[in-house]
């Protein structure tokens, strides 16, 4: 395509619709990027593109002379790419329809049936609960759940509604106690339920090898849209995990800020 075409097919005088279509097709692209950083999906596409690129280079350039290398490329590879993508980006392709679907998120209060200081003070509790056994070296799991029921997942674990507090947290995850394994479900302000056995994420790496509390912490996080608080019982270390993306090595001060921004309660807010 010569340069006064393109100039032609990009002038909006002549064609209104074409910036728009750049503009819808960057943001998609922009969301889509978005949807998956920082995940194993960045890997994959970054091989993925790869192949693609090698194909067109091969058969634009060498097409003639490296016949087979190209057929090889062409007619076998990329068509079980286009196959095998949506296979391999299953989970993150569901994340994004869903996250999609749960467009209330956006508008809506992210913890079900609890008013912003009672959201705070979950907070709170919660940021000194994870500190406090970190301190303590005890291993913990704290799931937040925001719009996604975990219902099921609190049914298969011991039922406890109980008023959260910080020593209720700490005595749940002391070891030797009878609810001290997997994880525990916070719905607003209240521990839904502990002993929870949650799906373990494929992914494990990491700064360290993953084991199998933070892979459930990740694995609720791809799955649904709760936050997963962790306290490592090797490293003392508190991570926070949203959307398959952790953060370790948080303070008291910064886990609390952290949850604050994602379930929406700024802190500038407190004492009004
Ligand atoms: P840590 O840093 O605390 O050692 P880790 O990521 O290395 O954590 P493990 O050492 O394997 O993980 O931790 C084992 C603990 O993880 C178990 O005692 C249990 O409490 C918890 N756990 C294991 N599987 C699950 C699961 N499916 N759902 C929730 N918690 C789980
Ligand atoms: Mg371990």
């Amino acid at each position: 395509m010569d340069l006064s075409r393109l100039w032609a097919r990009l002038n909006p005088l002549t064609s209104p619709f074409a910036l728009l279509d750049i503009l819808i097709v960057a943001l998609l692209f922009f969301w889509l990027l978005g949807v998956i950083r920082g995940t194993r999906a960045v890997q994959l596409l970054r091989g993925v593109g790869i192949v693609l690129a090698l194909a067109i280079i091969v058969g634009t350039v060498a097409g003639d002379q490296l016949q087979t290398l190209s057929w090889l490329l062409t007619t076998i590879i990329t068509p079980t790419l286009i196959v095998a993508v949506p296979v391999l980006f299953q989970p993150e392709l569901r994340r994004a329809l869903e996250s999609l679907g749960r467009s209330s998120e956006l508008i809506g209060r992210p913890l079900t049936g609890a008013n912003r200081s009672e959201i705070l003070e979950t907070i709170t509790i919660i940021s000194r609960a994870a500190s406090q056994l970190s301190q303590q070296g005890v291993g913990a799991l704290i799931v937040i759940e925001r719009t996604t029921q975990l219902q099921e997942y609190a049914d298969r674990g011991v039922l406890l509604d109980s008023r959260i507090s910080t020593p209720l947290l700490l005595n749940i995850f002391y070891p030797n106690s009878p609810l001290h394994d997997m994880a525990v479900i916070v719905r607003g302000t209240r521990i839904l339920a502990a002993n929870v056995v949650l799906p373990l994420s494929e992914d494990v790496i990491g700064p360290r090898r993953y084991g199998t509390r933070h892979r459930a912490a990740k694995g609720i996080s791809e799955q649904t849209d709760a936050i997963a608080v962790v306290v490592s019982e090797e490293t003392g270390a508190i991570s926070l995990v949203q959307d398959g993306r952790m953060a370790s090595y948080l303070t008291e001060g910064r886990l609390r800020s952290m949850l604050a921004g994602l379930l929406r309660v700024p802190l500038e807010d407190e004492g009004k």
